[in-house]
C-alpha cells in the first residue's frame, strides 16, 4: 500500500504552506507571479500569463546556505608519509616533515 501525504494551507490571502513527504514548502503570488520555496530550500519564481497556460519558472535563489562541501577546504597531506596533516600545523605529526 502506497501512502502519500499532501496537503496544504493557506497562510493570509495570498500566501501558502504546502506539506509532502519531502518536507514543508511555501509559496506566496498574486494571478500572474508567484514566489515559492520548495522543501528542498529552492526558492521559484513562475510568471504566466492567465488563461492561457504559458507559463516561466525560474529558480531564483536558495533558502538553504550552500552545501558545506563547498567551504571545505581539502584535506592537506603530508608529502613524506601520506598521512592527514591540520590547516595550521607547520610540520607534520607524525613525521616531522615541512609541509607546503
Ligand atoms: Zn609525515
Amino acid at each position: 500500500m502506497a501512502i502519500r501525504f499532501r496537503k496544504s494551507k493557506r497562510i493570509g490571502k495570498r500566501g501558502r504552506i504546502n506539506f509532502s513527504r519531502s518536507g514543508i514548502g511555501a509559496s506566496v503570488g498574486v494571478r500572474g507571479f508567484r514566489i515559492s520555496v520548495s522543501p528542498d530550500g529552492k526558492i521559484r519564481r513562475t510568471l504566466s500569463i492567465p488563461g492561457t497556460g504559458i507559463y516561466d519558472t525560474k529558480v531564483v535563489g536558495s533558502a538553504k546556505p550552500e552545501a558545506k562541501k563547498a567551504a571545505r577546504k581539502p584535506k592537506r597531506k603530508c608529502q613524506a608519509c601520506g598521512r592527514a596533516a591540520g590547516q595550521k600545523d607547520v610540520f607534520c605529526r607524525y613525521c616531522g616533515a615541512r609541509l607546503e
